[in-house]
């Protein structure tokens, strides 16, 4: 069955393999490659002999939800674009965010340098269902190694007619153009992306107006992350009610989960949403790569708040592990084990948000500042136990008072990390010597 593939060390058990289908196989750029062995563009030619709105509703049965984080209805985004009227022709976009900057998030880069047609071919199919006449990938600058093969890819796709002028004689004139990003985490923000995109400073913007009624060049504008719209050609495929099944009702589908950290086998898995994670830390992770209990979990990404041991058993789907307290994300799962030290953790996490602030919104680039600099005299010796209260009035100051999810994402990590391991920042303070590590040189500031 192609649409399954087996893991080492798991026998016969089946895992669905729609993502990372042909993943493995380094000639699976080459568009006759994807043809031949891997279903490829079947579904874009099913899709434009539907009509556009027909293409929509399938993926609005199909249940997905976007994987780049927020995990909005990707269907009922699509059927949010203005649709041409006899007085009003639109100019509309499609836009693929491939910017993937979060720390602890690998997945789209698998789809960019592995399977890049299968991006390129969900593309052309929610470009046909959304009517648009341009689609723009913007990648990530430091992708440097993935954009010579995606454009080389994209010639394959315009040599074949599959982009260009009258796609397989449908009258439909559609390409795409891969846009470098220059290095700001903040572009991952679709808004600050579009900025971006249009060769402005990459600062998110106020919403509303949102994409779809006004994004890239003030033009209607879906954004959808690499990896939805790398599910779109099994959608089409198999049929959105079939792929409907896979996952759980509201979390349809499947997702590629990465696992950083002190595991033994990191790296990227494909699993329906709603696998319980410590499944995949443990059994297909390996588990503890140096032995130690594994002390937390991060489960989607960066942004979200760490998980103790008390939900290491949560299912992975947008709905539960939101429930739970934290947020399913971007599907990067960071694994630390008891010795590493949280205060350090929490510090190295506040740090990056303080850099990547845009500097827009006073709470976000004041306050991440003022949360490193706190963390960074607990960190070394030099922590008041008042420090601890500064924090936890700090954080509800910047989460939610500003004007892009960035503050917010600072606060989850390190509200969380006060909440749970509280006891490592009091001991930092007291003792004067790591809670985790015991007494590892503590610089004085
Ligand atoms: Fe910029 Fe931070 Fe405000 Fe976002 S929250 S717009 S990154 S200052």
């Amino acid at each position: 069955d192609p649409h399954t593939y087996t893991f080492p060390g798991f026998g016969s058990e089946k895992f669905p393999n729609l993502m990372l289908r042909g993943a493995g196989d380094l000639d699976n750029w080459n568009l006759k490659v994807y043809e031949q062995q891997h279903e490829g563009y079947v579904a874009m030619k099913k899709a434009l002999k539907m009509e556009p709105v027909a293409v929509t509703e399938e993926v609005k049965t199909s249940g997905i939800r976007g994987r780049g984080g927020a995990g909005f209805p990707a269907g009922l985004k699509w059927s949010f674009m203005p649709k041409d009227t006899p007085e009003r022709k639109f100019t509309r976009y499609l836009v693929c965010n491939g910017d993937e900057g979060e720390p602890g998030t690998f997945k789209d880069r698998v789809i960019l340098e592995y399977n890049p047609h299968q991006l390129i071919e969900g593309m052309i199919i929610g470009g046909w269902a959304m009517q648009c006449q341009t689609g723009y990938v913007y990648i990530r600058g430091e992708f440097l190694w993935l954009i010579e093969k995606l454009e080389a890819a994209i010639e394959q796709a315009r040599e074949a007619g599959y982009l260009g002028k009258n796609i397989l004689g449908t009258g439909w004139d559609y390409d795409i153009i891969v846009h470098r990003g220059a290095g700001a985490y903040i572009c991952g923000e679709e808004t600050a992306l579009l900025n971006s995109l249009e060769g402005r400073r990459g600062e998110p913007r106020v919403k509303p107006p949102f994409p779809a009624a006004k994004g890239a060049f003030g033009q209607p504008t879906t954004i959808n992350n690499v990896e939805t719209l790398a599910a779109v050609p099994p959608i089409l495929r198999m049929g959105g009610a079939e792929y409907a099944k896979i996952g759980t009702p509201k979390n349809t589908g499947t997702r590629i989960f990465g696992v950083s950290g002190h595991v033994k086998r990191p790296g990227i898995y494909e699993l329906p949403l709603g696998t319980p994670m410590n499944f995949l830390v443990e059994e297909l992770a390996g588990g503890s790569s140096t032995g130690k209990k594994i002390k937390a979990i991060i489960p989607g990404g960066a942004s979200a708040p760490m998980f103790d041991d008390k939900d290491f058993d949560c299912p992975l789907d947008f709905d539960t592990v939101k429930a739970r307290g934290s947020m399913a994300g971007s599907g990067g799962l960071i694994v630390m084990d008891e010795d590493t030290c949280m205060v350090q953790a929490t510090l190295r996490l506040i740090k990056f948000y303080a850099h990547e602030s845009c500097g827009q919104c006073t709470p976000c680039r004041e306050g991440c500042n003022w949360l490193e600099m706190i963390l960074y005299r607990i960190e070394h010796g030099e922590g008041k136990m008042e420090d601890l209260d500064l924090i936890a009035s700090l954080t509800p100051r910047i989460g939610l008072r500003t004007l892009c999810p960035l503050g917010d994402a600072a606060c989850g990590p390190m509200d969380s990390a006060l909440q749970k391991f509280r006891h490592e920042f009091e001991h930092h303070i007291t003792h004067k010597t790591c809670y985790s590590q015991g007494p590892r040189l503590l610089a004085k500031v």
